[in-house]
Order: structure tokens, then sequence, then C-alpha cells
């Protein structure tokens, strides 16, 4: 079935819907941020901004023909224009500001290659300034007639975009060719930022409520696939192709994209955890379908292991679509960039399809506030490809296995997470594989894996469709598991060193059981961690000796404890 033939119906009830809620108002790791990661101005969750965009209605014509006739593609420029209304609302902070001073301004995103052509609030023309990429409004005379008060900011923009170096890591326009050389042009953007393609509030700390897609396109054979409920196309009266869509829920500004090709749609069926009947789209390059839609049944059986283990699929209303790339892939919300060929690796998954569908639950769902919160994203959707392996497997080794392959790439050369003030710095791996490693490690020191599941379906039903920073994460867990696994979290998460506990033996009885003095080093006094080896449970710690019974042999008690803790362990005298 093709895209447009979907929902199509419930697009337009829902679309007025929205329109009358709105009067006024990587093998490596993936997911891109690696280095040099656009700051977005980032600040608390909950603090800062003196406005919010609720609403985004955003309109821009593509000019792809303009593209592809110049000779050597990557060399070209793409060509864009388009006007983005943000409808605003006025935060308590900003309510405060204006008491206290007369004067207003109000700044969003724009990166230097965007040109603003003219700028309006309420269809009132404003000057502004715009330097490198921030833009800057004058709202005195504004506010002084209308404190308080919601209102549109327009921004007219146009365009001409370099196509992406290396991307999804080095990203933008994405400018490739099928294999019969028509155009293949896609839309990836977590380290330039969404300001770098078009001007809006770049932050990851809010999200709009929904967002309205258009984008008007030549007729040359391809279609347009997009974030959210996706309207049938129309032909335009010069001869164009417009595409609309709606994205009903909040949504991080990096996931949305445009991919546009000579797409093959297809849908399978899902039922989801809730009983409904629910369609997965696909939509692969021409010539592929029948070969994807025999692949893809791993989809299903994917979403129905996410939604058990973690709770249900948080963007049903604007479906889920998998879209074929140029690039590996991109957690596109409701519109997941993939780019990995059909491939599974050698534990029978396909890594791209997995891990990127994994962000719709951490990182689309749930989402981080700050660059240096993205541990939460990475962690918990690199720890989800194992706990799918755990899911569908669960008599074999599988799950155990992959987490052994993932602790080898754990660098351990600075803090998973950052601390307030130290916005910029260049993330490493340690976002998706250390911080995976923390979660395994923290399951197995509960009594019980089934609390700590419970705990993980409540976090995530929690801040669903919501932002939160490493300090409201640890403060949820804590609650959920206990207040000592405060010092695991900021070990773990601050500390770039392991824990190492180490074991002296001091005797062994004529049954082979060895008397192990233990303590831990590198650790403060609150690191309390349970550790569970098979023949008991103990709690090493930092300041004083305990005292533990082994029996069997040694090696394999050391090797067993780092199978499931992330710690070294250090066997003395045996
Ligand atoms: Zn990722």
């Amino acid at each position: 079935m093709g895209i447009s033939g979907i929902k199509s119906g419930f697009f337009v009830v829902f679309y007025a819907m929205i329109i009358a809620f709105h009067p006024a108002d990587c093998s490596p790791a993936l997911c891109a941020f690696n280095a040099n990661m656009h700051d977005r101005r980032s600040g608390d969750c909950s603090a800062g901004m003196a406005y919010r965009v609720q609403y985004y209605d955003l309109y821009m014509a593509l000019d792809t023909l303009a593209l592809i006739h110049q000779p050597g593609l990557n060399k070209a420029v793409f060509p864009i224009s388009g006007r983005v209304d943000m409808h605003l609302a006025t935060t308590g902070m900003n309510q405060a500001a204006i008491k206290q001073r007369p004067r207003s301004v109000l700044d969003f995103d724009a990166g230097p290659q965007l040109v603003i052509d003219s700028l309006f609030v309420d269809q009132q023309q404003m000057a502004f300034r715009h330097h490198k990429s921030r833009v800057q409004v004058d709202l005195e005379s504004y506010v002084r007639k209308n404190v308080n008060a919601p209102c549109i900011l327009t921004v007219f923009f146009h365009a001409r975009l370099i196509p992406a170096v290396k991307p999804p890591w080095e990203d933008g326009v994405v400018v490739s060719s099928d294999d019969r050389g028509r155009p293949w042009i896609g839309m990836t953007c977590q380290t330039s930022g969404a300001s770098a393609w078009w001007p809006c509030m770049d932050r990851l700390s809010t999200e709009p409520d929904s967002v309205r897609l258009t984008f008007d396109l030549p007729q040359n054979g391809t279609v347009l696939v997009t974030n959210g409920q996706q309207a049938p196309a129309e032909r335009l009266p010069d001869g164009r192709m417009r595409y609309r869509a709606l994205v009903s829920y909040p949504i991080n500004l990096y996931n949305i994209t445009f991919n546009i090709a000579h797409y093959e749609s297809f849908t399978l069926p899902y039922r989801d955890s809730e009983g409904k009947d629910q369609s997965l789209e696909f939509h692969m390059l021409e010539g592929g379908e029948e070969q994807a839609k025999a692949y893809f049944t791993e989809a299903q059986t994917m979403m129905e292991g996410f939604e058990q283990v973690f709770g249900p699929y948080a963007f049903w209303r604007d479906g889920y679509k998998l879209v074929e790339t140029p690039y590996w892939g991109m957690e596109h919300q409701s519109c997941v960039a993939y780019g990995n060929h059909l491939k599974r690796n050698k534990y029978g998954f396909d890594f791209i399809l997995v891990h990127e569908s994994a962000h719709e639950w951490w990182g689309n769902a749930v989402s981080a506030c700050r660059p240096h919160d993205l541990w939460i994203h990475e962690g918990l959707a690199t720890w989800s490809e194992s706990r799918l392996l755990e899911w569908r497997y669960p008599d074999s080794s599988l799950y155990i296995d992959y987490m052994v392959g993932l602790r080898d790439r754990i660098h351990n050369k600075q803090p998973v997470a950052a601390k307030k003030g130290t916005h910029k710095r260049q993330l490493d791996t340690d976002v998706y594989y250390k911080a995976a490693w923390m979660w395994h490690g923290i399951r197995h020191s509960m009594p019980s894996k089934s609390r700590f599941d419970e705990a993980l379906r409540q976090f995530y039903q929690q801040y669903t469709y919501k932002n939160l920073d490493t300090r409201a994460l640890t403060n949820f867990w804590c609650a959920q598991l206990g207040a000592s696994y405060a010092g695991i979290f900021d070990h773990y998460l601050y500390r770039k060193h392991l824990p190492v506990l180490v074991c002296d033996k001091i005797g062994i009885d004529s049954e082979g059981v060895y008397t192990l003095k233990t303590h831990l080093r590198r650790v403060s006094r609150s690191f309390q961690m349970g550790i569970d080896f098979g023949g008991g449970h103990f709690i090493p710690q930092s300041r004083k000796k305990t005292m533990v019974r082994v029996r069997g042999d040694l090696e394999n008690f050391s090797a067993n404890l780092q199978r499931k803790y992330l710690m070294d362990v250090q066997l003395k005298n045996h």
C-alpha cells in the first residue's frame, strides 16, 4: 500500500483538531553527536527560556531539480526556501522579566547559511539581528501592548545547503543517487541541529507539542517521506507536488527530516500491546520490495519485544515508519532512517533496525535535556539491543554474550555524564557501552530482576513525552530502588575509573571452599552495590574488609563477576 492510502481519513480529522487546539497559540556507535555537537544553548529543563514554541508550521520548497542538474552531485548546493510560523507561548519566567524591565528580546536559532528574508510578529513586520547562528528580535513595542499574550512569529528564509560530508556524523542535507543514477536525497541533523536548515528554537530541553510540515518539490517521479501522519500528495497548479504531514506528538527538532527517492512502500500488520491492529510502514528503493517484505518481519517481532519489555510504543497516532536512506541510520521520530542494506549481525538481528527503533522509546518518547544528558538516550538504546535478545531467546546465553562484547569497547577516559557548567566537551562512545553496562550491573545487583524491570517500565511511563536531565533520572531511580543507589549512579556517571574489587585469598578448607577477604578500591564510601556470585551475596566496602566463601575455581568466580558487574576484579594470593 502506498503511503497516501494510509490513515488519510484520520489525518484530516486529527489535523483539524490540532489547528483548533492552537488558537493563539555506531559498530560502532551511531547517532552522531560524537564531536563538536551543536550546543543548542542548553540549560536546565525547567528554566532559562522566556518563550517556548507550542507548535511549528514549517513550509519549505525543495528545489531538487536545481540540485541534480549541476554536475558533481557532492559539490552541488541544494536550494531551499520557506516560511516557518512559531506559535509562541510566554513562560512564567517571561512574565516576571517583563515586570522587571520594559524591554524584551526574543531570540531563536538560524544557522549562518540561512538567509532571513523577513520576520513578522502577529503579522507585524519587525526588525531583527542575525549574527552567526542567533537571531534576535526587539519586542519592546509589541510587549507593551500585548503583555503575556501568545503570539505567532513568522520567519521567511532561504538557503543554498551544502551536502553533508559524512552523514550521519558530519550531517545536513544528504545527496546521493540510487543504482539507476536517480536522485536520493535526505536530511539528518543531530550534530548540526535543525537550525542548520530552518529557523527554530533549537534546544534539546523543550519540544513543541506538534509540528505541521509542508514540502513542495518538482515532479520527477520521486516521492517524499517525512515524519508523522502524511496526507496524500497534491499536484500544484505549477506542476510541482506538495507533501503535507502532521507530527502530533512532542518531538526533538533534530528528528524532523525528509527523504526523497523513487521509493516503493508497503506495510506489515502488527497487533500492539493493547490489542489494537496497527500497520508498520516501510519505504524502500524501487526493486527491493519483495525481499524487504520478508526481511522486515523482524520488525514485527522487535516491536512486540520492546512493547513487552519497556511499555507501549508512544507514537501510534503518527505510526511507525522505516525509510531507506543513503546513510547508516538515525532515530527520526516515526520516520526511522535505515541504511543497513538488510544485514543481520552474528547475533541474528539487524543492528540499525533495532538500535534506531529503540530510540523511539529512549530518546524520542523519553528525551534528554542537554547534550551531556544524551547518555540517557544512547545507554538505554544500546542496552535495548541486548534486552531484545534476552526477551527473544530467554534460555540462551546470547544476552550476556552480547553484553560481554560491548564491554570490550568501554574506554573509561572520561565520565559518562558531565556536571553542570561543563556543557562543551567531546562525547565518546562510553555514553553507549558504559551506560548500557551500568544498567546491566544495577539490574544484577537487585535481589529480583523483575523488580528492576517494573521500575524501568514505570520510568518509561512517567517520562514519556517529557525531557529530563541526569539529576531527575537518578532521583527517580533512587526513589524506586533505594537511596543507596545514589552512590552507584554517582560513580558510574561522574567518575571515569571502574571500581576494583580486590579479593585476597586467605584460605581453603578440605571441601575446596575458599575464604576471600574482599574490599573495593577507587570508589567512595557511598558506593554500596550488592554482588551475587551464584553461591552467595555480599556488599563489598571501600573502608572495611568483607569475608566471602567461594566454592570452585577462582578464575571462574572472577570471570563470572565481570560478566555481570561493571567492575574490575583483582585476585590476590591465589
Ligand atoms: Zn543511538
